[in-house]
């Protein structure tokens, strides 16, 4: 199975394609290493950082993130997780608002801060989807 995808490691943006033959993994265009090891996280275990949106217990919703990236397979549990909790206010940007286990324990922190119910959080909420793909 061939894959092509851009390594997101550093702003070079190298454009791999990787193909499996006979049990090993061979990548192009990659101008370094790294290159080949991103590649070979995306083909056997692909990680995403979780971009997604927690209820306020006054109401309204708070985006959140995972502390560094999770295992994309999980993200969906996760989400499922998240969606039984609300959050307390006040709560600043970077507070740890839960911590959920698929697989392994994950860690969510607070996108934003927010201080009163009439406090307009800002920014928009985060697009779930697009982590999935
Ligand atoms: S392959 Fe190397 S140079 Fe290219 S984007 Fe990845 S880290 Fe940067």
């Amino acid at each position: 199975m061939k894959h092509e995808f851009v390594c997101t490691v550093c702003p070079n943006s190298c454009e791999l394609k990787a193909g499996e033959h006979d049990g090993v993994l061979s990548v192009t265009g990659n101008k370094c290493k790294r290159g080949i090891e991103f590649a070979m996280l995306e083909v056997y275990d692909p990680q995403r950082i979780l971009t997604t949106t927690v209820k306020l217990t006054t109401g309204g919703l708070l985006p959140v993130r995972s502390q560094g990236t999770v295992k994309k397979r999980e993200l969906w549990t996760i989400i499922r997780q998240l969606k039984s909790i609300a959050v307390e206010l006040p709560v600043e940007i970077g507070d740890v608002v839960a911590n959920v286990t698929a697989g392994t324990p994950v860690c969510i922190v607070a996108a934003d801060t927010a201080h009163s119910a009439s406090e307009p959080i800002s920014g928009s909420a985060p697009d779930v989807k697009k982590n999935l793909k």
